[in-house]
């Protein structure tokens, strides 16, 4: 006879909300307040195993033990730049390959993390759009990455807590607004003091340009938004980012519009823009910018491409960049340029999956590995 419980895949927990615990514990007869002192052991202690949990009877931590599991994806490399940048490659669940990007300033340590592995989106200056797509990555998953990231980077730098995660952005590998029901329960762990307790301006989620999902994000979770532009009119965007064919610029901005002010500061959305030359980089563009920005309460950031093999696109001269950032800022835009980082070990926006395509094609990452320490 088969046992039925064998066959039962068990849970994984770190992908659970305050609120997804308070449920599970009312309904097996546990008082609610252990979902605080559980969360706490498993996102500030980084415990692995239920046993571990001194302070919480021994029926209820049989009783997870048997329905679930704190299973992180395993770290297959990590790679370190010259200017700090590293890059973690994460084997997923489902057996395939993404990466997750810790960028190291002055005043803060950003951490750059996956929501799929690969993506359907096929914009044609992305390396990930060239990958294709291949899974949703899961709650647990994404919460697992800061999980990682947090614990190594203690272990590199064990005096320096600056050198640690203060912000969280969404622009690793995939588009988080097509795996809403993962990245949202993530934010929330992220965002709860009984996770990682980082406050709403500092994570941002980055679409380009999912409309009805820009609606649900703000209705589910209070985080800052970053829309990738890209082009100034719909001729341009439909080029380079195919969802614009479904959901132009127009509708595009509404939606910001929307959700700018959904909250009641009127939340700052963040334009990317990555900057192709002899594309979308000319004076008549930024103007073409400024125009149909106007009245969002937004910050422009540019973004020089990023090459990686295959692209035929070019990287424009550091003088056009900073006549496009002028033209901008003369029509009262607040600007950045986004200065590259982790370019040598291919950890910059849109490089990220030249060596998972190819790991996920041959598993030869032994082979094309970089700076490995
Ligand atoms: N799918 C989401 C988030 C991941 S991409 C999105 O598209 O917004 C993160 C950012 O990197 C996006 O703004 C994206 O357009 C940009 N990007 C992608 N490829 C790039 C490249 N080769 N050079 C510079 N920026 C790139
Ligand atoms: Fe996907 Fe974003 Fe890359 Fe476009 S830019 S292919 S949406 S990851």
């Amino acid at each position: 006879m088969i046992d039925a419980s064998l066959s039962l895949e068990k849970t994984n927990f770190l992908g659970y909300t305050e609120k997804d615990w308070i449920q599970l514990l009312d309904g097996q007869g546990y008082k609610k307040f252990h979902a605080g002192q559980i969360m706490k052991w498993i996102h500030h202690r980084f415990i692995s195993d239920f046993s571990e949990m001194s302070d919480i009877g021994k029926n209820l931590r049989d009783h997870l033990s048997m329905t679930g599991n704190l299973k992180e994806p395993r770290v297959k490399e990590e790679f370190v730049s010259t200017d700090g940048t590293r890059k973690w490659l994460i084997e997923s669940f489902s057996g395939k390959l993404f990466e997750l990007v810790y960028i190291p300033e002055k005043s803060r340590g950003t951490l750059c993390v996956s929501s799929q592995v690969g993506c359907a989106l096929k914009c044609d200056f992305c390396s990930t759009g060239k990958l294709g797509f291949s899974n949703n990555l899961t709650a647990a998953e994404i919460v697992a990455q800061i999980r990682i990231a947090i614990r190594r980077l203690a272990e590199i730098f064990p005096e320096n807590k600056k050198r640690s995660v203060s912000n969280i952005v969404f622009m690793g590998m995939g588009e988080p607004l097509l795996n809403l029901p993962n990245v949202l329960p993530a934010l929330d762990v992220i965002r709860s003091d009984l996770g990682y307790g980082i406050s709403k301006r500092r994570v941002t989620v980055s679409t380009s340009g999912i409309v009805p999902a820009i609606s649900v994000l703000a209705e589910k979770a209070d985080v800052s938004l970053a829309i990738s532009l890209h082009a100034p009119n719909d001729r341009l965007r439909d080029r380079l980012i195919p969802l614009n064919k479904k959901y132009p610029i127009s509708l595009l901005l509404d939606a910001c519009r929307a959700y700018s002010e959904k909250f009641s500061h009127k939340k700052e959305i963040f334009v990317e823009y990555t900057l192709l030359e002899g594309v979308n980089d000319g004076y008549e563009h930024a103007k073409e910018l400024a125009s149909i920005l106007k009245g969002l309460s937004c910050k422009i950031n540019l973004i020089p491409f990023n090459p990686f093999v295959g692209s035929s696109f070019k990287q424009p001269s550091v003088g056009r960049v900073s006549e496009f950032r002028s033209a901008l800022v003369a029509n009262g835009y607040s600007v950045t340029v986004r200065t590259t980082r982790g370019n040598d070990i291919a950890a910059a926006c849109g490089q990220l999956a030249g060596l998972v395509h190819q790991t996920n094609r041959h598993s030869k990452y032994r082979e094309i590995k970089l700076t490995n320490i």
